[in-house]
């Protein structure tokens, strides 16, 4: 994604992108994108991003018990760090984990020896629950 070559790839604790260039010197400075679409949702990147908007789904207020699912691609290392970073940005937004599954993919099965070699799936269901 173009945004991830001329920005550095910080994110505050809500998610939203530092605006400075990659290894910046000094602290990150947070910003973001003030475009919304026509429902509400706001924009996660900094002011003036290139390309498209990034529109944040979970910082819109919602129902409480409404779930989002987000599926990873890859190893599961690799797949499983990236939801742990989205768990913790996700949990200050009031969505919290409920499932969590990694699927293999079919090729990886059949060739249970290679299977590391192949990428798989991971799946986290999220649950809006806010704080009362
Ligand atoms: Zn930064
Ligand atoms: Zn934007």
């Amino acid at each position: 994604m173009l945004v991830d070559m001329v920005r550095c790839h910080e994110a505050d604790p809500e998610g939203y992108r530092c605006v400075l260039v990659p290894q910046h010197e000094g602290p990150h400075k947070w910003g973001r994108c003030l475009a919304t679409d026509a429902e509400g949702y706001r924009c996660i990147l900094p002011p003036s991003h290139p390309g498209g908007h990034e529109l944040a789904w979970f910082a819109r207020p919602t129902d409480i018990g409404d779930t989002h699912t987000m599926r990873y691609a890859g190893r599961y290392e690799r797949a499983s760090d990236q939801a742990r970073k989205d768990m913790d940005m996700l949990a200050t937004h009031q969505w919290f984990p409920v499932s969590r599954d990694y699927v293999p993919s079919a090729l990886g099965a059949r060739l249970r020896p290679l299977a590391f070699l192949f990428a798989g799936k991971l799946v986290v269901v999220y649950e809006y629950r806010p704080r009362t």
